[in-house]
């Protein structure tokens, strides 16, 4: 693994003031003899030494903001950064938002709650800084975001893939085509959703937009952007060192391999991250893009997470594999995955919102699970409007014991 000067140099500092590394660094000599850092790893050292952990390369007072993760799986993660490092974030923000093709002179609407999650609030900025006009969407109910894309013609919408789908849902039943607004780029994030075939499909289609898969995490940074080809997901090589390895041997996967993304941030002395396990899995690609950049890209964007896999009867399953499945049917306006365990066996049950007449799109779903994920569901309909709608981070998954 080659390393850079600049993560040389981010080593040097870290290696003298950063209690959390030093050690780490200290015991080894090349980068690939550094320790993988693990999000368990993280929260350990907070909850042993609270509030922010000893992963801090300098005195608190140079930190300028504070975030924290979903806690998706557990408590969350506080992270903090200094103007230079959040200076960074925002030139990261900047290569997703030119990936897509957006341009100085575009309105970009946020629709996002500005609380502590990072989410959205370093790709508000970065509109701004490219000289874009960022319209904020936080504190408005779904309806009154709708006016204010018509009102303000937005041509960018920012929001979750899940999101995105609400605010066409909503339209819809007030007579508002979004496709005829000004959007014309749809960018997301927070869940896989726009790398999925069919859920890209219904958010091109309900906006009249092409619509951007980008992926980012708060303790590490918005690593991976699609470029107008869409070819896959561009990992920021100048900003981040990406590695591939067998989860289960820790050894360095091969290229075409399906593997968990590693990754190190260079641009976050502050708080860095270092050989980190995203349990992001995706397959890598090297060959060059027809874009030019000369970027790594994972191939169909990340494919699961190495703690999200189920197992059904012996098959296994991701959920971005079931939820390619029912975006295809337009009549299901909302579904829930729950995972019941019965004898040792894991069932699959679907909770869905269906528009019209039911019984064909489940017995379609029920043939299309079997067909394409040899596996088989108890399907569910639901009352219109009883399944929750995120605007952050979706959680449709769920294990009921
Ligand atoms: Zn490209």
């Amino acid at each position: 693994m080659k390393t850079t000067t600049r993560f040389d140099d981010m080593r040097a500092i870290l290696a003298e003031r950063n209690r959390f590394y030093a050690d780490r660094l200290r015991g080894a000599g090349h980068f690939e003899d550094i320790p993988f850092t693990t999000k368990q790893q993280l929260v350990d050292d907070q909850a042993a030494n609270p509030p922010f952990g000893t992963n801090l390369t300098f005195p608190i007072e140079n930190y300028t903001r504070i975030h924290q993760t979903s806690g998706t799986a557990g408590k969350p993660v506080l992270w903090l950064d200094t103007n230079e490092s959040w200076d960074w974030w925002l030139r990261c923000w900047v290569e997703v938002f030119k990936g897509a093709g957006v341009r100085a002179g575009d309105r970009v609407y946020v629709a996002f709650s500005f609380g502590p999650f990072i989410g959205f609030w370093a790709g508000f900025e970065a509109a701004q800084r490219m000289g874009a006009m960022a319209i904020p969407g936080g504190g408005q109910s779904t309806e009154q975001r709708l006016q204010s894309i018509f009102q303000r013609e937005a041509t960018v919408l920012v929001c979750t893939p899940t999101y995105a789908l609400r605010l066409a849902e909503v339209a819809r039943q007030q007579g508002l085509d979004m496709s005829r607004s000004a959007i014309r780029i749809t960018v997301h994030a927070g869940e896989p959703g726009a790398s999925i075939p069919e859920t890209r499909r219904r958010i091109q289609e309900a906006f009249g937009a092409k619509t951007f898969d980008h992926v980012g995490m708060t303790e590490m940074g918005a690593y991976g952007f699609e470029c107008e080809t869409q070819s896959g997901l561009h990992i920021n090589e100048d900003e981040f060192i990406a590695e591939m390895i067998d989860p289960k041997t820790l050894q360095p996967a091969e290229e075409g391999q399906k593997a968990e993304l590693v990754l190190t941030n260079l641009g976050r002395v502050g708080m860095p991250v270092i050989r980190y396990r995203t349990g992001d899995l995706g397959v890598i690609s090297r060959e060059p893009c027809a874009c030019g950049r000369h970027w790594a890209r994972l191939i169909g964007g990340v494919l699961g997470r190495a703690d999200d896999m189920i197992t059904i009867r012996g098959i296994n399953v991701f959920p971005s594999a079931i939820e390619n499945i029912v975006r295809r049917h337009p009549q299901v306006l909302e579904f829930a995955i729950e995972v019941r365990r019965q004898s040792e066996m894991h069932e699959l049950h679907l909770k869905v919102e269906i528009e019209g007449a039911p019984a064909a799109v489940i017995a379609r779903l029920n043939q299309e699970f079997s067909d394409d994920l040899r596996i088989r569901a108890s399907i569910e309909q639901v009352a219109y409007g009883s399944l929750p709608r995120f605007e952050l981070k979706s959680r449709r998954l769920q294990f009921v014991e």
